[in-house]
């Protein structure tokens, strides 16, 4: 698509169409604008802790919305802003727009509640990435450790070394470090397990395969043991149904985050429900 609308100005295109060449030349031009006029925001899920249902943490998921346009998801851009090397701008605006929220909330909820930002794993070949999170966190003053950078498997086998040193300094600062996707990469387990984490998120798809089928709960029952034994926190992602959950808490998950609970939301339909700190199952009218 990706047509010109008059004056140089592109129009954005229909993302679900591939005349890739146009489409992806008008995707930076766009892309690059809507880093100049800051055009994402950020929805917030809640992680609520299994044992007591309540919201210990959010995480920050990043939207773009152009003007008269609707909102497009990060599926449909990060991986072009990684591509373009726009994510290291992109980044920067999410950890500070992330920390800025999280450090409002803790000062005006009464309960500590932890921001989880997701990382690229081209931000880390930024080597004052460390740096720069430390800075935003002596900005906005969220404490370190409310602060939980997600990064991927795939990102700790791209550029080991270098991630491996990032990391040791990110988590120096008191910041948590959790492995998001957990299981759905290609990672060497054994390589995994030198890098400092202290959570593991795991993956939807695994979530997915809690069923009433003893065969399909292997996998999800092995990570979480895995998890244990390694002193990690077990983060269940994608859960939607309470048979998941049961499953998940008599696995010995700790936390979970998914629709059953909520979807990432706007920050002014998330904070009511964290200032009356509610338990979502209230206001889903669940029976857990
Ligand atoms: P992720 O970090 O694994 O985030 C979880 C994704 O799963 C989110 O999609 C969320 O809306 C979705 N989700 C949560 N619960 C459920 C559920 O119960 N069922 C289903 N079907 N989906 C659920 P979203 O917001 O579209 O984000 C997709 C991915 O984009 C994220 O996956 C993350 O990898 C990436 N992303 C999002 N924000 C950022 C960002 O600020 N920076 C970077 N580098 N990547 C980001
Ligand atoms: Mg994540
Ligand atoms: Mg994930
Ligand atoms: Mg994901």
């Amino acid at each position: 698509q990706a047509k010109e609308a008059g004056r140089g100005r592109y129009k954005l295109f229909d993302y679900k169409m591939t005349d890739l060449n146009v489409d992806r030349m008008a995707l930076t031009t766009q892309l690059k604008l809507a880093v100049t006029r800051q055009e994402f925001v950020l929805h917030y899920q809640p992680i609520i802790e299994i044992e007591s249902h309540a919201i210990v943490a959010v995480e920050a998921l990043v939207r773009w919305q152009p003007e008269n346009h609707a909102l497009i998801y990060p599926n449909d851009f990060i991986e072009h802003a990684e591509e373009t090397g726009l994510i290291h701008q992109i980044g920067t605006w999410v950890l500070e727009a992330a920390c800025q929220q999280g450090a409002q909330w803790n000062q005006t909820l009464k309960y500590p509640l932890a921001i989880a930002v997701n990382l690229s794993a081209v931000q880390f070949e930024n080597d004052q990435l460390a740096v720069q999170i430390a800075d935003v966190l002596q900005r906005t003053g969220l404490r370190p450790e409310l602060l939980h950078v997600e990064i991927t498997e795939t990102t700790v086998m791209k550029h080991p070394e270098r991630t491996e040193t990032i990391l040791r300094d990110i988590a120096a600062l008191g910041v948590a470090i959790s492995i998001d996707d957990f299981g759905a990469g290609y990672s060497s387990l054994s390589y995994l397990m030198r890098f400092t984490a202290n959570k593991l998120k795991i993956d939807r798809a695994f979530t997915q395969q809690l069923t009433e089928r003893r065969n399909d709960q292997i996998i999800p029952t092995a990570i979480i043991n895995l998890a244990r034994s390694l002193n990690l926190q077990t983060v269940a992602e994608g859960v939607e149904t309470v048979f998941q959950l049961n499953m998940l808490h008599d696995k010995g998950c700790q936390y979970a985050q998914g629709y059953l609970f909520s979807k990432p939301l706007p920050v002014d339909e998330l904070e009511p429900l964290l200032v009356k700190h509610v338990l979502l199952e209230d206001v889903r009218g669940l029976h857990l």
